[in-house]
């Protein structure tokens, strides 16, 4: 990690009040000067500071970033800072710790090319300065990791979790041997990986050989454990550091094996989604063995990145088929991507019935209090979206989203951000370095317009809707606000203004502007490819 920044802007002022409350985001999308610049020494004025450890928020107080770094965190006019390069008025703003996606794909196409810019602005726009890939083409997610770290991409950080078939050479053979496994762990070593991302199914002898050679190599583990042998019992017991999704979890708590209907067949998307859905709900699911398994992951140290809103369509497709951000920013290529088809991964909608989506509900409303139970013992629980492979799992929109998932499975708003915050940046390894407002850690800060513990949704890219009074946006319990007041009203705000990453400055309306315009390019495209056929 680089943070030596040269000074590239003049000095720029911008005021809160240059942007009226009654816009969107991207309607609010005025260029503005920092956008994007280097600069030695941002200020961040007159703040409420988030820490992201789900301690209260504090303020208001002013922040300097210096090279990269959070310099000072206090009073800039008593204690007689160094003169500021740029300044970023954040009163009535909040400020946080930039989000960790712990489970994220770069997607250079869907159905049809798709721009890398489209998810690194989303990313950013909500939030994201630290992506944690698991899974992609190794070697362009390598060239992006240095990209960002040098600042030439617009981007998040990047940590690299390959899986191990993106090591394999083209046409390479793989017979899934424990040597081979073992092999496959020491290159990805030797090629620069942070760590790794199992998948599929694996029986318990492949896990050990897999887990072993990754400790030697000093690889941390995360999984996505598919239907096999191995379930989290193995995957704990053996050591990985991670878990992915809810499967394994629930596999491991039955007495016995699901209760499979014989027309099951694993390799039609949708047997294994529909009746992934019933796990948490099957007669044989066994509390006391799931309350053990936690326990033990809290012994062991393994984190749970649960990717909640991943799934949601599955809980309520009609919803998901049509959000209000997609008239904007739905890029026709996943657009094309989220129908339903009998090939494609998690387009598995053909004939979703009520029946699938209410056996998903109950099987979400268990999942929830397994997550909460292993929060309340002290388990480390992160934030991760998985985006664009079912419908409504948008980059980016699918962080806030689950945020608001965890919300509902019952933590208190500041635990939900340190999910976000502390708790991703230990689960990457980076403790250390980010994931906290605090001296001499990166300066990888959100400035949010509003208060996202009042509502985790104000950090939707999109906004949300919210009261304002007489002009001003209140709380909608407000007790000035009397039913029937003709001056309360519905206005459209939130968002968040600033993604600072390695304190450089990224103008959320910037970002989203340019996301709508690259959306209607390709749709204009499309639309020309569409009529010339
Ligand atoms: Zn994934």
């Amino acid at each position: 990690m680089r943070y030596l920044v040269p000074v590239l802007a003049a000095v720029a002022t911008l005021t809160a009040a240059s942007r009226p409350i009654a816009q969107t985001p991207a309607a609010a999308g005025q260029p503005a000067s920092l956008h994007a610049k280097q600069v030695k020494r941002l200020l961040i004025k007159n703040a409420m500071v988030i820490p992201g450890t789900a301690t209260p928020a504090y303020g208001p107080v002013d922040l300097l970033a210096e090279d990269g770094l959070i310099a000072r965190i206090g009073n800039s006019a008593t204690e007689r800072w160094p003169a500021a390069d740029a300044t970023i008025d954040a009163t009535g703003k909040y400020v946080m710790p930039g989000i960790i996606n712990t489970h994220m794909h770069w997607h250079e196409e869907r159905v049809g090319p798709l721009p890398l810019q489209y998810e690194r602005n989303l990313y950013l726009a909500s939030g994201v300065t630290t992506a944690r890939e698991v899974g992609g083409d190794f070697e362009k997610t390598k060239q992006w990791r240095a990209d960002s770290d040098a600042h030439r991409i617009v981007s998040p950080r990047i940590v690299l979790y390959p899986m191990l078939a993106n090591l394999l050479a083209k046409d390479e053979p793989f017979n899934r041997t424990r040597d081979e496994y073992r092999a496959l762990v020491r290159r990805a070593k030797e090629r620069g990986a942070d760590g790794l991302k199992l998948i599929g199914p694996m029986d318990r002898d492949q896990v050990a050989a897999t887990l072993d050679e990754a400790k030697k190599q000093r690889l941390p583990t995360t999984v996505h454990i598919a239907v096999g042998e191995a379930t989290a019992r193995d995957f704990v017991d053996l050591g990985v550091n991670c878990i992915e999704h809810f499967y394994g979890v629930a596999d491991a708590s039955l007495d016995g094996i699901q209760d499979f209907p014989p027309e099951m067949n694993y390799s039609n998307e949708i047997h294994r989604f529909g009746r992934a859905g019933e796990l948490y709900i099957q007669h044989n699911f066994d509390h006391a063995k799931l309350s053990k398994l936690l326990d033990d992951m809290v012994a062991k140290g393994v984190a749970w990145s649960p990717t909640m809103s991943t799934y949601e369509a599955a809980r309520d497709l009609v919803k998901a088929q049509n959000l209000p951000w997609y008239r904007d920013y739905l890029h026709p290529s996943v657009e094309e991507y989220y129908k339903p088809s009998m090939t494609r991964h998690g387009t598995f909608w053909i004939g979703w019935t009520a029946t699938q989506e209410a056996r998903w509900r109950q099987n979400y409303r268990v999942w929830m209090d397994a997550l909460r139970e292993f929060g309340l013992k002290g388990g480390t629980i992160t934030i991760g979206d998985d985006a664009g492979y079912l419908y409504g799992s948008l980059y980016g929109f699918g962080v806030i989203r689950e945020l608001e998932l965890h919300e509902e499975a019952g933590f208190h708003p500041l635990e939900v951000l340190r999910h976000a915050n502390a708790d991703g940046a230990k689960v990457i390894g980076m403790e250390d370095k980010l994931g906290r407002v605090r001296h001499g850690l990166i300066a990888d800060l959100l400035v949010v317009n509003g208060n996202p513990l009042e509502n985790l949704r104000l950090l939707n890219p999109y906004g949300t809707d919210l009261m304002s009074y007489n002009g001003q946006v209140v709380n909608n319990y407000s007790a000035i606000v009397k039913p029937g007041d003709p001056n309360a009203k519905t206005v459209h705000g939130g968002g968040i203004e600033w993604t600072i990453k390695d304190g450089i400055p990224y103008h959320v309306p910037t970002l989203m502007n340019e996301v709508k315009q690259m959306v209607t390019a390709a749709r204009a495209q499309r639309g020309r490819t569409t009529s010339q056929q």
